[in-house]
Protein backbone atom coordinates (compact mmCIF):
# COMPACT_ATOMS: atom_id res chain seq x y z
CA UNK A 1 0.00 0.00 0.00
CA UNK A 2 1.17 3.25 -1.24
CA UNK A 3 0.31 7.01 0.79
CA UNK A 4 0.42 10.49 -1.12
CA UNK A 5 -0.12 13.28 1.48
CA UNK A 6 -1.60 16.60 0.06
CA UNK A 7 -0.48 19.77 1.31
CA UNK A 8 -2.02 23.04 0.87
CA UNK A 9 -3.73 26.50 2.51
CA UNK A 10 -7.41 26.35 2.67
CA UNK A 11 -9.39 26.36 -0.71
CA UNK A 12 -5.95 25.41 -2.43
CA UNK A 13 -7.76 22.68 -4.45
CA UNK A 14 -7.39 19.68 -2.17
CA UNK A 15 -10.87 18.17 -2.54
CA UNK A 16 -10.69 18.33 -6.41
CA UNK A 17 -7.24 17.11 -6.98
CA UNK A 18 -7.85 14.43 -4.40
CA UNK A 19 -10.72 13.37 -5.96
CA UNK A 20 -8.51 13.48 -10.01
CA UNK A 21 -6.12 10.92 -8.08
CA UNK A 22 -9.11 8.85 -6.74
CA UNK A 23 -10.16 8.43 -10.06
CA UNK A 24 -7.70 8.40 -12.36
CA UNK A 25 -4.76 6.63 -10.39
CA UNK A 26 -7.46 4.85 -8.23
CA UNK A 27 -6.19 6.11 -4.91
CA UNK A 28 -8.74 5.56 -2.11
CA UNK A 29 -9.55 9.56 -0.82
CA UNK A 30 -9.32 9.66 2.77
CA UNK A 31 -10.33 13.60 4.29
CA UNK A 32 -10.30 13.79 8.16
CA UNK A 33 -12.84 16.11 7.60
CA UNK A 34 -15.04 13.78 5.77
CA UNK A 35 -14.19 11.49 8.57
CA UNK A 36 -14.98 13.43 11.60
CA UNK A 37 -18.50 14.53 9.67
CA UNK A 38 -19.11 11.11 9.37
CA UNK A 39 -18.80 10.94 13.26
CA UNK A 40 -21.11 13.27 13.52
CA UNK A 41 -23.40 12.56 11.12
CA UNK A 42 -23.55 8.92 12.82
CA UNK A 43 -23.99 10.41 16.34
CA UNK A 44 -20.99 8.06 17.73
CA UNK A 45 -19.49 8.92 20.95
CA UNK A 46 -17.13 11.33 19.19
CA UNK A 47 -19.85 12.89 16.62
CA UNK A 48 -21.11 14.07 19.66
CA UNK A 49 -18.08 15.37 21.14
CA UNK A 50 -16.87 17.06 17.87
CA UNK A 51 -19.93 18.41 16.82
CA UNK A 52 -19.97 22.15 18.64
CA UNK A 53 -16.05 22.30 17.01
CA UNK A 54 -16.83 21.80 13.66
CA UNK A 55 -20.20 24.02 13.66
CA UNK A 56 -17.29 26.89 14.93
CA UNK A 57 -14.64 25.80 12.37
CA UNK A 58 -12.78 24.94 14.90
CA UNK A 59 -9.87 22.52 15.00
CA UNK A 60 -10.23 19.01 16.51
CA UNK A 61 -7.65 17.29 19.14
CA UNK A 62 -4.58 14.97 16.97
CA UNK A 63 -6.03 12.57 19.49
CA UNK A 64 -9.50 11.96 18.04
CA UNK A 65 -7.92 12.02 14.31
CA UNK A 66 -5.89 10.02 15.13
CA UNK A 67 -8.70 7.38 15.91
CA UNK A 68 -10.64 7.93 13.29
CA UNK A 69 -7.78 7.88 10.68
CA UNK A 70 -6.09 4.41 12.46
CA UNK A 71 -10.10 2.99 11.82
CA UNK A 72 -10.37 3.90 8.48
CA UNK A 73 -6.65 2.33 7.56
CA UNK A 74 -7.50 -0.97 9.16
CA UNK A 75 -10.28 -1.34 7.03
CA UNK A 76 -8.61 -0.30 4.10
CA UNK A 77 -6.46 -2.25 1.41
CA UNK A 78 -5.81 0.28 -1.85
CA UNK A 79 -3.93 2.98 -2.05
CA UNK A 80 -4.52 6.36 -0.25
CA UNK A 81 -4.51 9.78 -0.21
CA UNK A 82 -4.64 11.80 2.69
CA UNK A 83 -6.49 15.22 2.84
CA UNK A 84 -6.22 17.17 5.83
CA UNK A 85 -3.77 15.26 7.42
CA UNK A 86 -1.19 15.90 8.81
CA UNK A 87 -1.34 19.44 9.73
CA UNK A 88 1.42 20.59 12.05
CA UNK A 89 4.89 18.90 12.54
CA UNK A 90 3.54 16.47 15.59
CA UNK A 91 0.97 15.42 13.40
CA UNK A 92 3.52 14.13 10.98
CA UNK A 93 5.85 12.33 12.77
CA UNK A 94 2.84 10.57 14.66
CA UNK A 95 1.45 9.80 11.04
CA UNK A 96 5.04 8.22 10.14
CA UNK A 97 4.13 5.79 12.91
CA UNK A 98 0.78 5.07 12.31
CA UNK A 99 1.68 4.06 8.12
CA UNK A 100 4.68 1.97 9.79
CA UNK A 101 2.19 0.49 12.08
CA UNK A 102 -0.62 -0.22 8.97
CA UNK A 103 1.95 -1.46 6.66
CA UNK A 104 1.83 1.64 4.62
CA UNK A 105 4.54 3.34 2.27
CA UNK A 106 4.90 7.10 2.29
CA UNK A 107 5.62 7.62 -1.92
CA UNK A 108 4.51 11.30 -2.59
CA UNK A 109 3.86 14.42 -0.48
CA UNK A 110 2.42 17.02 -2.79
CA UNK A 111 1.87 20.30 -1.70
CA UNK A 112 -0.52 22.89 -3.05
CA UNK A 113 0.16 26.49 -3.56
CA UNK A 114 -2.52 29.44 -4.16
CA UNK A 115 -2.41 32.95 -4.39
CA UNK A 116 -4.39 33.75 -1.21
CA UNK A 117 -6.63 36.57 -2.87
CA UNK A 118 -7.48 33.36 -5.54
CA UNK A 119 -7.87 31.11 -2.47
CA UNK A 120 -11.05 33.54 -0.74
CA UNK A 121 -12.82 34.29 -4.20
CA UNK A 122 -13.18 30.25 -4.47
CA UNK A 123 -13.92 29.44 -0.70
CA UNK A 124 -16.66 32.20 -0.89
CA UNK A 125 -18.03 31.12 -4.14
CA UNK A 126 -17.52 27.32 -3.71
CA UNK A 127 -20.93 24.55 -3.40
CA UNK A 128 -20.12 21.06 -3.05
CA UNK A 129 -22.47 17.52 -4.10
CA UNK A 130 -23.91 16.01 -0.71
CA UNK A 131 -24.04 13.73 -2.64
CA UNK A 132 -20.48 12.61 -4.71
CA UNK A 133 -18.20 15.27 -3.26
CA UNK A 134 -17.46 17.28 -6.75
CA UNK A 135 -16.90 21.16 -6.28
CA UNK A 136 -18.86 23.67 -7.89
CA UNK A 137 -18.20 27.49 -8.18
CA UNK A 138 -21.63 29.52 -7.87
CA UNK A 139 -20.61 32.06 -10.46
CA UNK A 140 -20.10 29.20 -12.97
CA UNK A 141 -23.37 27.47 -12.80
CA UNK A 142 -27.37 27.81 -13.12
CA UNK A 143 -29.02 25.70 -10.64
CA UNK A 144 -27.66 24.60 -7.45
CA UNK A 145 -28.02 20.62 -9.09
CA UNK A 146 -24.61 18.38 -9.51
CA UNK A 147 -24.21 17.84 -13.25
CA UNK A 148 -22.41 14.28 -12.41
CA UNK A 149 -24.81 12.65 -10.27
CA UNK A 150 -28.03 14.95 -10.02
CA UNK A 151 -27.54 15.40 -6.26
CA UNK A 152 -27.93 18.74 -4.38
CA UNK A 153 -25.16 21.12 -4.02
CA UNK A 154 -24.77 23.08 -0.96
CA UNK A 155 -22.21 25.57 0.40
CA UNK A 156 -20.21 23.90 3.95
CA UNK A 157 -20.59 25.85 6.96
CA UNK A 158 -17.19 26.61 7.52
CA UNK A 159 -16.94 27.80 3.39
CA UNK A 160 -16.80 32.01 5.26
CA UNK A 161 -14.22 34.56 4.72
CA UNK A 162 -13.73 34.86 8.17
CA UNK A 163 -13.47 31.12 9.03
CA UNK A 164 -10.80 31.26 6.29
CA UNK A 165 -8.76 33.82 7.52
CA UNK A 166 -8.41 32.06 10.79
CA UNK A 167 -7.67 29.00 9.27
CA UNK A 168 -4.75 30.11 6.54
CA UNK A 169 -3.06 32.12 9.46
CA UNK A 170 -2.97 28.81 11.16
CA UNK A 171 -2.36 26.93 8.21
CA UNK A 172 0.76 29.58 7.89
CA UNK A 173 2.14 28.86 11.40
CA UNK A 174 1.50 25.01 11.83
CA UNK A 175 1.44 23.36 8.86
CA UNK A 176 4.10 25.43 6.60
CA UNK A 177 7.27 23.44 8.97
CA UNK A 178 5.77 20.33 7.31
CA UNK A 179 7.30 21.71 3.83
CA UNK A 180 10.66 21.12 5.27
CA UNK A 181 9.78 18.29 7.11
CA UNK A 182 8.76 16.20 3.86
CA UNK A 183 11.58 17.91 1.89
CA UNK A 184 13.45 14.42 -0.15
CA UNK A 185 9.56 13.78 -0.84
CA UNK A 186 7.83 16.91 -1.63
CA UNK A 187 6.40 18.44 -4.89
CA UNK A 188 4.93 21.67 -4.96
CA UNK A 189 2.31 22.23 -7.86
CA UNK A 190 0.32 25.68 -8.30
CA UNK A 191 -3.43 26.16 -8.79
CA UNK A 192 -3.56 29.76 -9.75
CA UNK A 193 -4.34 28.71 -13.32
CA UNK A 194 -6.39 26.37 -15.50
CA UNK A 195 -7.37 22.74 -14.11
CA UNK A 196 -6.26 20.96 -16.72
CA UNK A 197 -2.58 22.49 -15.69
CA UNK A 198 -2.97 21.04 -12.67
CA UNK A 199 -3.93 17.74 -13.80
CA UNK A 200 -1.04 17.73 -16.11
CA UNK A 201 1.52 18.39 -13.06
CA UNK A 202 -0.45 15.24 -11.27
CA UNK A 203 0.06 13.35 -13.90
CA UNK A 204 3.94 13.79 -14.29
CA UNK A 205 4.03 13.18 -10.67
CA UNK A 206 2.09 9.81 -10.33
CA UNK A 207 3.23 8.71 -13.81
CA UNK A 208 4.84 5.63 -12.25
CA UNK A 209 1.39 4.70 -11.06
CA UNK A 210 -0.84 4.73 -14.34
ZN1 LIG B 1 -22.76 14.79 -7.46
Amino acid sequence: MKCIILIAAPAAGKGTISKYIEDKYNYKHISTGDLLREEVRNNTDIGKEIKPLLEKGSLVGDNIIEEVLLKELSKTNSNIILDGYPRTLNQAKKLDELLIKANVELSNVINIDIDKEIAIERITNRLVCDNCKSVYNKKLIKENICTKCGGNLSSRNDDNKETFLDRYDTFLKETKPLINYYDDKLVTIYNNSSLDNIFKDVDGILKGDA
